[in-house]
């Protein structure tokens, strides 16, 4: 039993370790004794500690699903769907403790964190609709003859996910997986295990039946034993783009399905007729909320002429952020190494630091970087051309709107790509041409809600079709076609 998180403010608190959970009980792993801190961003030290599993353990949680998929693939999906319900419902009445716990174990500030919880059951009511959606076609094809479609579970699938949504990615799968009758492994993120733990603790208290939802803790050594194992028929996968790319590679090698969506660069094409207090508003919203930890996250600002009354409006509004209230921390010492030193390289290679956050922080301790706005970059330094995932914005000028999207469609990532327009006509030629999945007008982080997919294309995604919504649900069943032709017997009587 996993007890509930009782803190209520950003004060330190510490809280259980993140063990396995497999066929419904919880366990440390069979070899490995190996362990790791989980750390609170905001305070930079551990609040917890998290097993390290390995492939005997992945084996043990797959042959726990097998076990329990034979009865729960059984169960009508209005019962399956039952428990999405029931989980909604204790998601409701403990938004409060989870949200604490997300902004704890990732550093997000409250009302972020509880934004993620919201989002995530929204996507957890998208699996309740499920029945109503999953219906599948029946036609009569030719004279007594018919076709029908039925969406069948695969079997025992598994979910690998990020540490900058702890609840939220896990329930982009969860819903369409499990309603769809299949039992699932999930392998959290090492960074930030501990709310996992608590949504395995509330999926049992809704009547999951043991087995049907299993976690192995780890990093490395788990994933690539979920890539190979034989019995596991699906997997999906939400991080970086390297790891996106290389997992994809070794499950499908492996004969599973695999959906791996990665890392992003996001575009975000801002012209002089665009209405500056929204404009301004919306891009500080998207490149510092999450501290730009976010796979949506604004990341270069192409300036189309001259729209410098729009960017001093960006700048006002960035550096009133208070850091530690209105932003959170980033997740650990590397991030914050790793951010201030795309900001140094830009500097030197003739940027302009236009709000520098490298010094700032919130108290004596944690991993902070204020908002950080580069202007006049060169788009090929790395600032403007890397995923930097810290709260920094580079801003790259170009004189028209086909220079600004020839730039956009050079970078390799294709997740989101926004634009800042009062033109319908420029909004309608963007939308028609710029390289991304996920695309905004006047929208800096355009999230497809439920019951819309999620997915980016190019290197930012990694297999075919989104992972949430309707295509998540094709992703985590199959189709069995069944064609039927009844001929009356011989001896029929009207009885018969
Ligand atoms: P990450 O790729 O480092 O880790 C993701 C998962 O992969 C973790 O569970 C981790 O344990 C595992 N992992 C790490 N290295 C591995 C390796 N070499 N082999 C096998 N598994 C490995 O990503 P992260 O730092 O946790 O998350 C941030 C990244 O995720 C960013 O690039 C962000 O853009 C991306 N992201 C993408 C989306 C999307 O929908 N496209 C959503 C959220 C985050």
């Amino acid at each position: 039993m996993i007890p509930a998180f009782n803190a209520k403010s950003y004060d330190f608190a510490e809280f259980v370790p993140a063990r396995n959970y497999i066929g419904g009980a919880w366990a440390d792993p069979r070899s490995s004794k190996e362990t790791l801190e989980v750390l609170n961003p905001r305070h930079g030290k551990a609040m917890a500690k998290v097993v390290m599993s390995g492939a005997e353990d992945v084996d043990a949680a797959v042959k726990a699903a097998e076990k329990a998929f034979q009865a729960w693939r059984l169960w009508p999906i209005r019962e399956r769907a039952h428990v999405m319900y029931k989980l909604r419902q204790l998601m409701e009445k403990n938004i409060e403790e989870l949200s604490w716990l997300i902004s704890h174990e990732n550093g997000k500030i409250y009302s972020e964190a509880k934004a993620e919880v919201e989002k995530g059951i929204e996507c957890v009511e998208y699996g309740c609709s499920l029945p109503n959606l999953a219906a599948g076609n029946q036609l009569e094809v030719s004279r007594g003859v018919a076709c029908e479609v039925v969406y069948e579970p695969l079997g025992v699938v598994a979910g690998v996910v990020p540490f900058n949504f702890p609840i939220m990615v896990p329930l982009w799968m969860l819903p369409q997986a499990l309603v769809g009758g299949n039992s699932f492994v999930l392998k959290p993120s090492e960074q930030v295990p501990l709310t996992t733990l608590r949504l395995a603790q509330l999926l049992e208290e809704a009547g999951l039946p043991k087995g049907v939802f299993n976690l192995v803790q780890g990093g490395r050594e788990v994933v690539e034993a979920l890539c190979d194992h034989p019995d596991i028929k699906a997997f999906g996968f939400v991080g970086s783009t390297r790891v996106a790319k290389a997992v994809y590679g070794r499950a499908s090698t492996h004969g599973k399905r695999a959906l791996c969506l990665g890392g992003a660069k996001n575009h975000l094409i801002v012209v002089p007729d665009a209405d500056v207090e929204l404009t301004a508003e919306n891009v500080v919203a998207s490149f510092t909320g999450c501290a730009g930890q976010r796979c949506m996250a604004a990341s270069v600002l192409v300036a189309v002429g001259d729209v410098d009354h729009i960017l001093k409006a960006v700048r006002e509004k960035a550096e009133k952020l208070v850091t530690g209230t209105d932003m959170g921390p980033v997740t650990n010492e590397a991030s914050v190494q790793r951010i201030r030193g795309y900001i140094d390289d830009a500097e030197k290679q003739g940027a302009k630091i236009a709000l520098d956050g490298r010094n700032q922080k919130s108290g004596e301790s944690g991993f902070w970087v204020g908002p950080t706005i580069i202007d006049n970059a060169n788009p090929e330094i790395p600032a403007a051309r890397e995923e930097i995932f810290g709260p920094v914005l580079t801003i790259v000028r170009v004189p028209n709107l086909e220079k600004a999207i020839e730039l956009e469609n050079k970078n390799p990532y294709g997740n989101a790509s926004s634009v800042y327009t009062t033109s319908g006509d420029i909004a309608r030629r963007v939308m028609q041409s710029v390289d991304a999945g996920m695309c905004g007008v006047n929208i800096g982080v355009p999230v497809p809600r439920e019951p819309f997919g999620f997915g980016g294309w190019n290197d930012s995604s990694f297999g075919h079709g989104n992972l949430t919504g309707w295509d998540g649900y094709r992703f985590w069943t199959r189709q069995r076609k069944i064609t039927s032709k009844w001929a009356l017997q011989k001896d029929a009587t009207w009885m018969s």
